[in-house]
């Protein structure tokens, strides 16, 4: 009795490790490694996923987790996120495997070179490589109705491509007319686009994220290219980003939008950590916490009612910034191009274009050579502009380059599961605003901790939404908070 339950959580807590060493790999790699270190750390890095592939592949796990299902101490929960982790990488070919990850690297370089160019032309022989690996892989774990699933799945378990193109759906028919609306109107000035010392942007930036439950002892920020935030286990969660001396906003929202990430990394149970269930539900899920953080809270009046008296006093670029204008200045809608330079409004356009194409791409109904054209169609139909270039149109993302296909749709998730969960916590603890207006996040993160973050990876995406929210995952919180927000910020 117990004994293939011991063993199977063995054999996982020694793939876990692998992983997080893995991790604190690429974290050194990101933040302090001189340049001249990357060919090791390559070695290195590939060294320890391919134990790790072979550890959660192999036989001896395959054995663990068949015996562990007739034992009756198991877990049942656990059980399940092993499997599902077991079930997709288990069908794949080790030699496919291999093949991505080669051409993804030549993916990357091709991607690179292109965009030094801003030619599509150098590019397209190397996507319409990662694209044929991306559809045998998928092969590979199975699909029924529509290949794109299987790709989906590897972010959002159990979630299909109807059920997106739907969501999508809504939102591109919403979202033009509240654009429409906005653009009639004077746009905000940009109140924080002055210069602010590094380390004055850092100590505040600091004290905000402490302010809303980041653990600073279980946790560190560091500077870094591309903000990002990774966990070595619920007690070393960190996070990184990036100042510019003369805009606050670049780094003070990005490190709300990682403290929103390591905020639900600390908040997994301790009894999870090197096990199956100790990380977030999905993709889509981790980036509801972020931006829930990031915008919901971050941009709120009532954050701002709080946070800029104290910008006012203590930075002197800042001493005539009233609440009301940082609000506005949180809030700018600008239509443009560049999906990582996009407000709330347009965000979602942004995607609802990527996936548009990628389905697209991988079912066939888009010739690689095609995309380019697609894709300057499809900013003219749904933002109303159209790139100067390739660079700003389809080479502007890494994500293609080297095969990382079903990914984009995380983020749209992200924004409608933040907005339910904002509207669950309201509907259970009252006036939110009024513990924001002082300072006090904690009821907002208890809820959060309890609901979402107590459950580690066990829920799928929609098992969430529906105990969470009582309702399955859909657009109408998420478009009622722009409409409101928005009307309010343009007196629209
Ligand atoms: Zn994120």
């Amino acid at each position: 009795m117990g004994k293939a339950w011991d063993r199977v959580r063995a054999l996982w807590a020694e793939l876990d490790d692998l992983e997080r060493a893995a991790a604190v790999l690429e974290w050194d790699q990101l933040v302090h490694m001189p340049a001249a270190g990357a060919g090791a750390r390559g070695v290195q890095l590939a060294t320890l996923r391919r134990l790790a592939h072979e550890r959660l592949t192999g036989p001896a796990m395959a054995e663990a987790l068949a015996a562990a299902t007739a034992d009756p101490d198991a877990d049942p929960v656990w059980l399940r996120a092993a499997r599902r982790r077991f079930d997709r990488e288990a069908r794949v070919p080790a030699d496919l495997v291999e093949a991505r990850s080669r051409a993804g690297t030549r993916g990357y370089m091709a991607w690179l070179e292109a965009r030094a160019s801003r030619r599509f032309a150098p590019f397209a022989p190397a996507l319409e490589e990662v694209l044929g690996l991306a559809r045998q892989y998928a092969d590979a774990i199975g699909w029924e109705g529509e290949r794109y699933d299987a790709l989906l799945g590897g972010h959002e378990p159990g979630l299909r491509t109807d059920r997106l193109r739907a969501l999508f759906a809504e939102l591109t028919q919403a979202l033009p007319s509240l654009l429409e609306a906005i653009r009639t109107r004077p746009a905000p000035p940009e109140a924080f686009r002055r210069p602010v010392p590094a380390e004055l942007q850092l100590a505040l930036g600091r004290e905000a994220v402490g302010a809303i439950g980041y653990d600073l002892a279980r946790g560190r920020i560091d500077l870094s290219v591309h903000p990002f935030s990774t966990s070595f286990g619920p007690d070393d969660c960190r996070i990184t980003t990036r100042v510019d001396p003369d805009d606050f906003a670049v780094s003070f929202f990005a490190l709300l939008h990682e403290a929103g990430h390591a905020l639900y990394e600390q908040g997994i149970p301790a009894s999870f950590a090197r096990g199956p269930l100790g990380g977030g539900a999905s993709t889509g899920v981790h980036e509801s916490q972020s931006r829930l953080w990031e915008n919901g809270v971050g941009r709120s009046a009532a954050f701002w009612e709080w946070f800029a008296p104290q910008l006012a006093a203590r930075v002197p670029a800042f001493s005539d910034l009233t609440p009301e204008l940082a609000w506005r200045a949180a809030n700018r809608v600008q239509p443009g191009p560049i999906r990582v330079l996009a407000d709330e409004v347009t965000y979602n356009l942004h995607i609802a274009l990527r996936f548009e194409l990628e389905v697209a791409l991988v079912r066939g109904d888009l010739p690689v050579q095609e995309l380019p054209a697609a894709w300057d169609a499809g900013m003219e139909r749904l933002l109303g502009l159209r790139p100067r270039d390739h660079l700003e149109g389809v080479l502007q993302d890494i994500h293609w380059s080297d095969g990382s296909f079903g990914y984009f749709p995380s983020y749209t998730l992200g924004n409608l599961l933040a907005a339910m969960w904002l509207e669950a916590a309201a509907a259970a603890l009252g006036d939110l605003e009024a513990d924001w207006r002082r300072g006090a996040f904690a009821p907002l993160l208890g809820f959060l901790r309890r609901s979402i973050h107590a459950r580690g990876a066990g829920p799928t995406p929609e098992e969430l939404a529906e105990t969470v929210a009582g309702r399955p995952i859909h657009a109408a919180p998420f478009l009622a908070y722009l409409r409101r927000k928005y009307a309010a910020v343009y007196g629209l």
